[in-house]
């Protein structure tokens, strides 16, 4: 497969899960937590899927289209590991992180810190989506939309 059609794959995969537990978690109270914020496209999604809702969004730094940024107070700067430890206990009802990078021995250095994090910044029964595995005994792997290829994208709940 090409890059670009895996590009494609994982822009359609991230739409059509975010679309799915987005339905769910309109029904969870809480803010959302955006760990990537990048371009802002999926921050974007979120906005329109869940109008009203606090969304937090965490980057290294500020690169995201002008229509797409959150406002000052739910901005936050640097790297992930520590600024959103700072959030722990926020009791977020969805934690989406996209900070997956193709390269299998960082991500796998993602992989050691990433699912407690999600874990203990979720309240129980909210949902994480990550792009890279939750492997983590408070997150429940729950079903994927079947339009995304199995181990792609990961949702899990809270539990
Ligand atoms: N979902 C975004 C969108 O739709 O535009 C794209 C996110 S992009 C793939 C990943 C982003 O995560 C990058 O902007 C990168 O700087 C950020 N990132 C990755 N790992 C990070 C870390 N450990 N700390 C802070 N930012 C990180």
């Amino acid at each position: 497969m090409s890059r670009l059609e895996s590009f494609i794959r994982r822009l359609t995969a991230q739409r059509d899960i975010l679309d799915q537990v987005c339905a769910e978690v309109a029904k969870i109270e809480g803010p959302i937590l955006e760990l990537g914020l990048g371009n802002g496209r999926t921050f974007h999604h979120l906005r329109e899927r869940l109008p009203g809702r606090r969304i937090v969004a965490f980057d290294r730094a500020l690169a995201a289209h002008s229509s797409s940024i959150p406002e000052a107070e739910n901005l936050v700067l640097g790297e992930i590991r520590e600024t959103a430890s700072r959030f722990i206990g926020i009791d977020a009802a969805l934690v989406h992180a996209d900070i997956g990078t193709g390269y299998e021995d960082r991500d796998a250095v993602t992989a050691t810190w990433l699912p407690d994090l999600t874990a203990r910044l979720l309240r129980v029964g909210g949902i994480a989506v990550s792009g890279t595995p939750l492997d983590h005994p408070q997150l429940q792997r729950l079903p994927l939309p079947p339009s995304v290829p199995t181990d792609r994208y990961f949702i899990c709940r809270r539990v």
